[in-house]
């Protein structure tokens, strides 16, 4: 871990930081909402065209089978209505109402202060807009602030920054479609990998990537075992991705700690949920937030959680 030059330093000081988080939290809240859905229209449209390759149909189900025609009728109507879907991009177009297609104006977009100016309501058709707009970007604002003053002008702060972004955007669309979608995660073990070769972090390059691998085969020999004992899976492969991640951004001693933390919310909220009957026993709960929660704990406290944790483990 290097400190940047002095010039640079004052760029990443807690308000700057904190102000520069108000801007990419209103960024990631378009990457929630869009990113899941670009992706399922691409699953979409990727399933149509290859539903509708009849030579693979024909050597999947046999030159005579009646289904071929159907599937691939089938297919070209789904084709169609992937085509039918709004294309998006992160960039574009600009942020409109979900309800009325009110195209916002800047002062409108501003984080958290145009949702306040605005009390929380679209300006043309007075739909509400969720308040998890402004508390995405204020918890944005508050993580890179708090990781500004926690690190101080280095390089390990610039990666924070960038891992906080992904991990609060694998969290909230996990939470909204339990989905965890392979570039943000790819992105943050390629980050970690990355940080620990050039010594941005205090991770060294080996315990990063016993983290990556460690984090991935744990969390799918839990899995395994499970769907054996139990008969279906517990947990999904983008679980297993996050956690690697997780390794190789912070080293493979804090995947305990980590493992520890989120299981432990994670179950006494989901047992909330079941006895609530807000929650089915078999509906799948994203286990992704729970598991960001504790990557972020580890970043803060990893060196006291590790000397809570090991001696206790050591007895
Ligand atoms: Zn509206």
């Amino acid at each position: 871990m290097s400190l940047v030059s002095p010039e640079w330093a004052m760029w990443l000081s807690p308000w700057v930081l904190g102000l520069l988080g108000l801007c990419i939290g209103s960024f990631l809240n378009v990457v929630i909402y869009r990113l899941p859905l670009m992706l399922e229209r691409e699953w979409l449209s990727d399933t149509a065209e290859f539903l509708q390759d009849k030579a693979m149909l024909k050597r999947g189900l046999g030159a005579a089978d009646k289904r071929v025609n159907e599937i691939a009728g089938f297919a070209e109507g789904l084709g169609a209505e992937s085509e039918a879907r709004p294309s998006l991009s992160l960039s574009r177009p600009r942020s409109r109402c979900p309800h009325c297609g009110h195209v916002l104006a800047w002062h409108e977009n501003l984080p958290v202060i145009g949702w306040l100016r605005l009390r929380g309501r679209c300006s043309a058709c007075k739909a509400p807009f969720g308040a998890r707009y402004p508390i995405v970007e204020a918890a944005t604002a508050a993580l890179f602030a708090t990781i500004a003053w926690h690190f101080g002008p280095s390089t390990a702060t610039l990666v924070y920054l960038a891992a906080v972004a992904l991990l609060i955007a694998l969290a909230m669309i996990d939470f909204d479609t339990t989905l965890l979608p392979d570039g943000l995660n790819f992105a943050l073990m390629g980050l970690g990998l990355t940080a620990a070769w050039q010594h941005w972090t205090p991770v060294s390059l080996p315990d990063a990537a016993l983290g990556l691998l460690f984090g991935y085969g744990s969390l799918w020999a839990l899995a395994t075992a499970y769907q054996l004992l139990r008969g279906r899976r517990g947990m999904a492969e983008g679980d297993f991705k996050l956690f690697a991640a997780l390794g190789a951004l912070l080293g493979w001693q804090q995947l305990l700690p980590i493992i520890l933390l989120s299981s432990a919310v994670g179950a006494v909220v989901g047992i909330y949920m079941v006895l609530a009957r807000r929650h089915g026993r078999e509906v799948p709960i994203p286990f992704g937030p729970y598991l960001v929660g504790g990557g972020l704990a580890a970043l803060f406290f990893g060196q006291q959680l590790l000397l809570t944790l090991y001696p206790m483990l050591a007895g």
